[in-house]
């Protein structure tokens, strides 16, 4: 495969772009080699600078659950554009996504449009600790929430990935209002709980995470967390910029049944826009401004453009239960295809899978947390990485992170993934 074309444009663009990038994930820095510049996407595939194809299996990190280029989505675009592309002011679309998110999100009762999920986070824990009146947090080890300062203690997904789980920058200060435990781990929770008594606003945590590579709630742990933060009057947020519309039209909270008192939301929420949502509890939401004391703001927040995306992509999403089924189907596929490769080449790497997310780890051990997610070999990782793109299966650059399937995919792509999948296993294996 020549990635020529891509290559030169990785050099040209560190000399004016912070390691050629704009986002630090999509550098390839793990897994080595240089980024592929996309040009073009359509459905299930992707095609870069020099016109190869790739099935896409991480989708934008999330966002593309319909597939790329989705033809109403389009349209509904390109239907506002000549309206002009921002008002500073209120429109009737952002009343309509605001009431659409509720009717499918089932603890949501107010919310906030912003333009990233960085910024959702950022906002809930402050309305968190303005509610409360408390100023710590709980987050779990690996989970990661966008890169507000707060976050940035034990976080997964890039900083994981490039060693940097504590960014520089974050004053000591900040750092000591984020305590951090183990995921799934109740006992470590209740722990911290009780030394930090009537100290701690908010946790803070993915229902199902998907930045350490992906990690399911144990059975009653979601319930458990729930339990924890009645009994030492804390608030629960989700964070469901990855789950969101995706596990199920509710999300994961909808999917396990449990009730936080916050949602923050992301990725799909803006179908490959910039599009994030915070909301939840009435008396908690009523203390943003200009209701109340807590300030939050935003020029382009509930940008028409931005919501005529989302709008359709979610209003296709809330239409259909074949979209979440199909992507989950293909997944399921896709998942145990791997698995049976694996045991009849005599490995025994660790796939987690729910839904629409999965990850290949690179370790025999089951992985509950940060720590058993740790022991894969990412050298092997950057290996199969490799060998799959190479045999156009885009997958993400880095071992801690989840894969997102799409509903555009089809059985002659599942058929192709599971080939890559069983060379490149074969090839990578005998090299090792
Ligand atoms: C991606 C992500 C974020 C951050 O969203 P951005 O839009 O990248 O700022 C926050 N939380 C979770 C769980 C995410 O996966």
């Amino acid at each position: 495969m020549n990635t020529l074309k891509s290559k030169q444009l990785f050099e040209q663009a560190q000399k004016s772009i912070v390691g050629g990038v704009n986002s630090p994930v999509r550098a390839f820095k793990s897994v080595g080699g240089h980024p592929i510049f996309m040009r073009s996407a359509k459905g299930a595939y992707l095609y870069d600078e020099d016109k190869n194809r790739y099935i896409d299996l991480i989708n934008s990190w999330g966002p593309m659950l319909l597939g790329h280029a989705n033809d109403a989505v389009i349209e509904a675009v390109q239907a506002v554009l000549k309206d002009s592309f921002s008002f500073g002011a209120p429109t009737s679309a952002e009343v309509e996504i605001a009431e659409l998110i509720k009717s499918m999100m089932p603890n949501i009762e107010m919310l906030r449009m912003v333009n990233s999920g960085t910024e959702a986070t950022m906002a809930a824990i402050r309305v968190a600790r303005g509610f409360t009146k408390k100023d710590k947090i709980i987050k779990f080890e690996g989970c990661y929430h966008g890169h507000a300062d707060s976050f940035l203690i034990a976080a997964g997904s890039g900083a994981a990935t490039m060693g940097i789980p504590d960014s520089q920058g974050v004053t000591s200060k900040t750092a000591q209002d984020t305590l951090t435990v183990p995921y799934n781990d109740l006992g470590a929770l209740e722990a911290i709980l009780i030394t930090n008594a009537g100290m701690v606003a908010a946790i803070i945590l993915e229902p199902v995470v998907g930045n350490m590579g992906c990690v399911l709630p144990k059975e009653g742990y979601l319930q458990g967390v729930r339990a924890l933060c009645d009994e030492h009057n804390v608030l629960l947020i989700f964070d469901e910029v990855m789950t969101g519309f995706r596990l199920a039209k509710g999300g994961a909270q909808a999917l396990f049944g449990v009730k936080p008192d916050l949602t923050t939301l992301g990725k799909i929420i803006g179908g490959g826009l910039p599009v994030g949502a915070y909301g939840g509890r009435t008396d908690i939401m009523s203390m943003v401004a200009p209701l109340g004391p807590v300030y939050q703001a935003g020029t382009l927040s509930g940008n028409p453009v931005a919501m005529a995306s989302g709008l359709a992509t979610l209003k296709q999403i809330k239409a259909s239960t074949a979209i979440i089924e199909k992507a989950n189907h293909n997944a399921q596929q896709i998942a145990d295809g791997m698995r049976i490769i694996n045991s009849k080449l005599g490995l025994n790497y660790t796939i987690n899978r729910i839904g629409s997310m999965f990850t290949l780890f690179f370790t025999d051990r089951p992985v509950h947390n940060f720590n058993d997610a740790k022991s894969s070999d990412t050298k092997l990782f950057a290996a199969y990485f490799h060998e799959m793109l190479k045999r156009g299966v885009y997958l993400a650059p880095s071992q801690y992170e989840s894969l997102f399937v799409s509903m555009a995919i089809q059985d002659a792509d599942i058929q192709h993934i599971l080939e890559a999948h069983e060379d490149s296993m074969s090839l990578i294996q005998d090299q090792n």
